[in-house]
């Protein structure tokens, strides 16, 4: 397994000090399996200002088709083949069909009944509960055996910077027999690495970090926490591997709790640093893919001007899908691994 880095090196005429020469560092990284590449680059403290939050929150109530008046009114039902009783209720959480779909057989499943879950209150229960849900939901897909039935995916976009229009905590819950982009490129290129190694990609990622250490978070159960070596978002990416597991459904009630629990480890890190948003998906194979694993990935979000509204997705990014963050993240691991 290859870390590569490939070190760069920028000099300019400093207005800032009589116009001397300065050298401003930065580094390639190319992702092990991938090789895909992100610039470790634009360093700056890991530190964001929160806005104030009863002014974010404040009116968004009254239209939010989650809260518990009107969420059983407004959110469409499933045909009666997926879904017999229509949506899916766990408690104060509802399962239900997104309005906006972007495949077949796609969800939105609410955390409970509060409109507003600050990130650090977020309980490792809250979590643990929405999870739960959407399997139930991915099994139901499975037990008809749904033609979708394979990748069975949750993303969370949690706050305005990580994409969502609603402040109200929810899933985007699906399933699909397309896996999107990334995730169909890692899955095809663990298979040729399987295929040559005989080995499987995310175990043996797993036992190199554990040894080399500074991108090793901890283990929690059978779930192992690091900060990814070339990573998307701006404040580094957190992946979570599950051993033995290969897909969505291989997941037991114990794991979905040491993942909630690993979750919230990293919110309360996150938190410290001033951001308040962020993204998580689930990068699972497809039912008895040996040469997949199980893994989450959790990436912080935030704005470049939060007055302006500028996400910290550009160009470089949207259209190259060059990881930008500024910091190392064996840095970014110092900061997370108190938490573990
Ligand atoms: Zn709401």
């Amino acid at each position: 397994m290859k870390f590569e880095a490939i070190g760069r090196e920028t000099v300019i005429l400093d207005p800032t000090n009589n116009m001397e020469r300065k050298s401003i560092p930065s580094e390639i990284r190319k992702d092990p399996l991938t090789g895909r590449t992100s610039r470790i680059c634009h360093f700056m403290p890991l530190k964001w200002e929160k806005p104030d939050f009863d002014q974010l929150v404040a009116g968004t109530q009254e239209y939010c088709p989650f809260c518990p008046d009107k969420v059983m009114k407004v959110t469409p039902c499933f045909p009666e083949d997926i879904v017999p009783e229509g949506r899916m209720v766990l408690d104060d959480k509802v399962l239900f069909p997104n309005i906006a779909p972007y495949d077949s057989l796609g969800a939105c499943a609410t955390f409970s009944g509060q409109h507003f879950i600050p990130m650090t209150d977020i309980t490792p229960g809250h979590i643990v509960d929405a999870f739960r849900l959407a399997i139930q939901f991915f099994q139901r897909v499975e037990d008809i055996q749904h033609p979708e039935s394979v990748y069975h995916l949750i993303n969370w976009n949690y706050m305005p910077a990580s994409g969502s229009s609603l402040i109200h905590p929810h899933l985007q819950v699906f399933a699909s027999a397309y896996a999107p982009n990334l995730l169909q490129e890692e899955l095809s290129c663990a298979k040729t690495y399987y295929q040559q190694q005989g080995t499987n990609y995310w175990d043996d990622l797993v036992k190199t970090e554990k040894a080399g250490g500074r991108r090793f978070l901890g283990r929690i159960g059978r779930t192992s926490w690091l900060t990814v070596y070339a990573p998307l978002g701006v404040a580094g990416d957190i992946i979570a591997i599950v051993d033995s597991a290969n897909c969505t459904l291989d997941l037991t009630a114990e794991d979905v709790e040491d993942l909630a629990q690993g979750l919230t480890k990293l919110m309360s890190a996150y938190d410290k640093m001033g951001v308040y948003n962020f993204n998580m998906n689930f990068f699972p194979g497809a039912s008895g893919d040996d040469h997949a694993r199980f893994h989450l990935v959790f990436s912080p979000r935030t704005f470049f001007n939060q007055a302006l509204g500028t996400p910290d997705v550009g160009a470089l990014r949207n259209l190259y899908n060059e990881g930008i963050c500024m910091a190392f993240p064996e840095e970014i691991n110092e900061k997370l691994k108190p938490e573990f």
